[in-house]
């Protein structure tokens, strides 16, 4: 059984469902309590971003090719300049961020609640 993070009535079919990601953590909503959940939100910054939509399939697997290909960028560029050891480590949580999250959250959400619904 899955229950909405919003109003904590359950949520009977996929059709129903909107997953999103906030911080780390998955949750699950009715789609109109998304929206309305969204609307009250009170900075872009700190917006959900919904998962299980063609848009959130597509993130997940555009964002593991971008990250793969800025780190490639700035490996090649500090093979003739050293950059700043901070600046470095700057680089590689963003690749990591962007080849772990996106995957993380695409497999929680199934997990988490796709799976439970028809
Ligand atoms: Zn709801």
């Amino acid at each position: 059984m899955v229950e909405c993070h919003r109003c904590g009535k359950d949520i009977r079919s996929k059709n129903e469902l909107t997953t999103a990601l906030r911080g780390l953590s998955v949750f699950g909503y009715h789609n109109e309590c998304y929206v309305e959940h969204v609307n009250k939100e009170p900075s872009l910054f700190f917006r959900s971003i919904r998962i299980n939509t063609h848009t959130g399939k597509i993130v997940c697997i555009v964002a593991p090719i971008l990250g793969a290909i800025v780190a490639f960028s700035v490996i090649l560029a500090s093979l003739q300049t050293r950059p700043p050891l901070l600046v470095m480590m700057v680089w590689v949580v963003v690749f990591l961020a962007a080849i772990v999250v996106p995957p993380y959250a695409q497999h929680h959400s199934y997990q988490k609640f796709e799976s439970q619904l028809r």
